[in-house]
């Protein structure tokens, strides 16, 4: 390790990495400090069940990450990033035995949906022909919109709440479910405005983008940030928590990807106190719960297109899917939660023995649970694949209080660095953005905008505002 760095960066998040590329690339000296044995934060792999069988402990599909202009613009591939792409990217099973499957075609996709196929269409259309116009303002740093007009009529229907949304464009409960489930993913209850955006935003993205998963794992991103950085010179230490900032080598700027509240904690002394209060008010919201299974065969969907998707939404109609969103945020835990599934063994032969499979699932709990949901969610799965339960070979539960207890960014389980309503997601975590009252410190975790998700432009956006500030 050298004694002397220009930046510091705390956390090993595709965040962190992806601030630490862009400073190295413009030839600063960077030292990524991760408080973990592993690097990669929310894009971490492992062997939670069984030997053989590779899970993803947080992140498992990933739209925006083949979305992100940054990630778009870093040569990954050639160091070990492969994207496997579904032959679908979600599947939405029905209590009929029937399922909605979102081809990569909106075509193919309206088909299924009857009497909303001309609706879904026209929408999907003009949000995906819209789509690189509304990017930049969705995935840009906040600030003036390059093309208004275009973001002014996405707005006008991502600004409302998705229950209301999904009646209004759609007649028929299979649209109005697809676009429950693929908006349930905000973590708002459906009822508040915008979880709209999230629906219109991942539906765009299984058009025009697809909903790929990583060959490997979500390892895999990081892995690839990682050895691309290090191909500029960053260096990255592991095992390394910080606890305070007083004990890190003098550098030009420290750059933060974890959330407000371990900011106080770490360098509450070097904000001010308006800062720090304002960082103290910035709130968490409901929380994951998840479960991995090792299978000893694919889940046995009573609808078989199901397979053809990596995402299993399942939550049966709308209401269904709202009336779990909403217990999330009332403290409750629903009988029936909305689960969101992955099923990546079936597209990638590495992360299973021959044969055999993993999944992972997790739904939407009250901040901070201790509730036991795992019944329940396999309650769900069994309720759209009938003998799941008898493929189960061993599982692995990770409660909100272990998901934290493994990333300290997730505060009582909340795996988007804060609530993502429209006061936050328009000044997230202040109005600073990734700036803060200390010269030189920076916040640049998924708690800035864009918000969460695997897509690196928090990081990124950070990064350049620190080096735009040193320029200047
Ligand atoms: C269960 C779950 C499922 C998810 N599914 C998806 C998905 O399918 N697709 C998707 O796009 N997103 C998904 N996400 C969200 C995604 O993982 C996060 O939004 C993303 O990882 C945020 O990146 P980040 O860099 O901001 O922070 P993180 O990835 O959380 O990284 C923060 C890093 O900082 C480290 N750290 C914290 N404090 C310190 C300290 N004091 N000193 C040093 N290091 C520290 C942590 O150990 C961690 O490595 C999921 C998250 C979870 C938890």
């Amino acid at each position: 390790m050298a004694d002397r760095y220009d930046a510091i960066v705390i956390g090993s998040g595709p965040n962190g990495l992806a601030a630490a590329i862009t400073l190295a690339r413009a030839g600063w000296k960077v030292l990524v400090r991760e408080a973990q044995q592993i690097i990669g934060g929310g894009t971490r792999s492992a062997e939670l069940t069984l030997p053989g069988f590779v899970h993803d402990i947080c992140s498992a599909v990933h739209p925006l990450a083949v979305a992100s202009p940054f990630f778009r613009q870093l040569p990954l591939a050639a160091h070990g990033l492969d994207w496997i792409e579904p032959p679908a990217a979600v599947a939405h099973p029905l209590d009929d035995g029937s399922a909605v499957v979102v081809e990569r075609s909106i075509e193919l996709t309206a088909w299924q949906l009857g009497p909303d196929a001309n609706a879904y269409r026209q929408c999907m259309t003009r949000l995906a022909s819209d789509w690189e116009r509304i990017a930049s303002a969705i995935l840009g740093p906040p600030g003036l919109p390059e093309h208004p007009v275009a973001l002014a009529k996405f707005a006008r229907l991502a600004l409302r709440p998705a229950s209301s949304l999904a009646r209004s464009l759609f007649k028929g409960a299979k649209a109005q479910a697809l676009f429950g489930g693929m908006a349930a993913h905000s973590m708002l209850p459906l009822e508040k405005a915008p979880s709209a955006a999230f629906g219109l935003v991942l539906g765009t993205l299984a058009h025009v983008a697809s909903w790929p998963i990583p060959r490997g794992g979500a390892q895999s991103i990081s892995s690839a940030l990682a050895s691309y950085l290090r191909s500029l010179g960053g260096e990255i230490v592991t095992s390394a928590p910080v606890k305070n900032i007083d004990e890190l080598p003098p550098a030009r700027a420290i750059l933060c990807d974890i959330t407000p509240r371990q900011l106080i904690s770490i360098a509450g002394h070097r904000l001010t106190p308006r800062f720090r209060h304002r960082l103290a008010k910035y709130r968490y919201g409901p929380a994951a719960y998840k479960v991995d299974w090792a299978l000893e065969g694919p889940i046995p969907w009573r609808a078989a297109q199901c397979l053809r998707a990596a995402t299993v939404h399942l939550g049966g109609t709308l209401e269904e899917i709202a009336r779990s969103e909403r217990a999330a945020w009332q403290s409750v835990h629903t009988e029936k939660p909305f689960v969101l599934l992955a099923q990546p063994s079936l597209f990638d032969a590495t992360r299973a023995p021959q044969g055999m499979h993993t999944a992972w699932a997790y739904c939407h709990v009250p901040h901070g649970s201790g509730y036991d949901m795992t019944e329940r969610i396999e309650n769900q799965v069994e309720r759209f694949a009938p003998g799941f339960r008898s493929r189960i070979l061993a599982r692995s539960v990770m409660p909100p209080a272990e998901l934290e207890g493994h990333n300290a960014n997730l505060v009582g389980g909340d795996i988007n660095g804060g609530v993502q309503d429209l006061g936050q997601i328009l000044f997230r975590p202040t109005r600073q953005f990734y700036c803060t009252s200390a010269k030189g410190l920076y916040i640049c975790s998924a708690s800035t905008p864009p918000g969460g998700g695997v897509h690196g432009m928090c990081g990124y956006h950070a990064a350049r505002k620190a080096l735009k500030r040193l320029r200047a």
